[in-house]
């Protein structure tokens, strides 16, 4: 069997869902579990929803309107009034999440976030289920918060791995027995006691990745509105180039110097088990697209990574003493107490430079970091990361910015860029 993922803009508007089929039509002999995110931008709208609800504000009602309209839009591009099912199915879970707009919210609003915006990838796993089935494919819709089992830590809740492998190959199993096809929904779970979760932002790869590893499929294939994985960001760099065989350790890499190819928690499940990830175009489905497995010696094509909104913090002890364990365990330890991500860091023997993205929260960790260290700080820079650096990859990048301090290894080469 092989999974799938289709994400926001594979199923945009009711042509996008048509061409969903039309994918699928191209493996008609294959046994399918497909993972579908939220249509379009919609998590991002249900995110609105949530801080009005949390606020108790009317304006919820207004935004849970557009999301309404614009599902109802694409149903009726999809259905007749004769589909009596999925006209039912879809407004009685739009009722269930206007009914829940009225109630009170609780203290806890990642809580109340997993609630409502799990709303997302339920709307669009019920659309493009009942649009395949009209289709007489031999499908069946599951419900990932009953396979997906995770701990209560809301909005990016942590899996259950045992219980989670046990109730996908038992449930998957089970409907394969009569279906080709399997639709469930991606960046969703649920806890033992029944309650939603959500894996956080952009998380329906890692889901895709979990039915992988749990059914020991075949591949993955992530399908994109991009011809492939590309060595930059085709909106910040102007000549891209596709990637064709990606080694997973590269992968690994790429993900976490920013790139913002894949779900970073996606590539460990399908490492760990050689499943190979395709990263294709849905525009162009007979195209090679990108290739992550277990590649060895692939030519190392320079690879462009630019994050924006970063903060370069230089730290040094009051007391006169060096960076060493002491000093560097609590720095450590305070970062990951406000939830700050190291992207970078440099130290000499009394100061220690670091880049992390701009958190709302940032006054705090400064306020705690002074406690003990005198703190600088350069607000709104530029990390640029040139993954296998030839002399010249930084011709033309800098953008006549000041580089306020570079760091370079055998692969990868750094600037902070003002
Ligand atoms: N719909 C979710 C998001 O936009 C999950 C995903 O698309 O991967 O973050
Ligand atoms: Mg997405």
């Amino acid at each position: 069997m092989k999974v799938f993922k289709f994400g926001g803009m594979s199923i945009k508007d009711a042509e996008a869902i048509k061409n969903v089929n039309h994918i699928l039509s191209l493996y008609d002999k294959e046994k399918i579990v497909s993972v579908i995110s939220a249509i379009g931008k919609t998590t991002n709208q249900l995110e609105m929803i949530v801080e009005t609800f949390y606020a108790n504000k009317a304006e919820k009602f207004n935004l849970f309107h557009d999301i309404k309209t614009a599902h109802l839009q694409i149903v009726a591009g999809l259905f007749t009034a004769e589909d009596v099912d999925v006209n039912k199915d879809i407004n009685a879970t739009l009722n269930a999440l206007e009914d829940y707009l009225h109630k009170e919210a609780s203290e806890n609003y990642d809580f109340e976030y997993d609630q409502i915006v799990s709303y997302g990838e339920i709307l669009s796993s019920k659309i493009v289920y009942h649009y395949l089935k009209k289709q007489y494919i031999p499908v069946v819709w599951i419900d990932a918060r009953k396979l997906i089992i995770t701990d209560n830590n809301y909005r990016e809740a942590n899996i259950n791995w045992e219980k989670t492998e046990k109730k996908i190959q038992k449930t998957i199993t089970h409907h394969f027995k009569t279906n080709r096809l399997i639709i469930t929904q991606g960046f969703i779970g649920g806890t033992l006691e029944g309650i939603s979760t959500t894996l956080g932002r952009e998380g329906s790869d890692f889901s895709a990745a979990i039915f992988a590893h749990a059914m020991d499929a075949e591949s993955v294939s992530i399908w994109k509105d991009v011809e492939g994985l590309l060595n930059a960001d085709p909106k910040k760099f102007s000549h891209t180039v596709k990637l064709d065989k990606i080694p997973y350790r590269e992968a690994i890499e790429l993900a976490y110097y920013g790139a913002n190819v894949i779900h970073p928690k996606t590539l460990k499940p399908l490492q760990n088990k050689k499943i190979p990830l395709f990263v294709k175009s849905f525009m162009q489905p007979e195209e090679e697209g990108s290739i992550i497995h277990d590649f060895k010696n692939q030519k190392n094509i320079p690879c462009f990574i630019k994050k924006t909104r970063q903060i370069l913090l230089s730290i040094s002890p009051k007391d006169f003493s060096f960076i060493a364990e002491e000093n560097l365990s609590t720095i450590f330890a305070i970062f990951a107490f406000f939830g700050f991500k190291i992207n970078l860091m440099q130290n000499s023997a009394i100061s220690f430079s670091v880049c992390v993205d701009y958190r709302n929260n940032l006054a705090q960790l400064i306020e705690e970091l002074q406690t003990e260290f005198f703190v600088k700080y350069n607000e709104n820079v530029e990390l640029l990361t040139v993954r296998h650096y030839t002399e010249d990859s930084l011709n033309g990048l800098t953008d006549n910015k000041k580089i306020i301090l570079e760091q370079r290894n055998r692969t990868t080469l750094q600037v902070v860029l003002k």
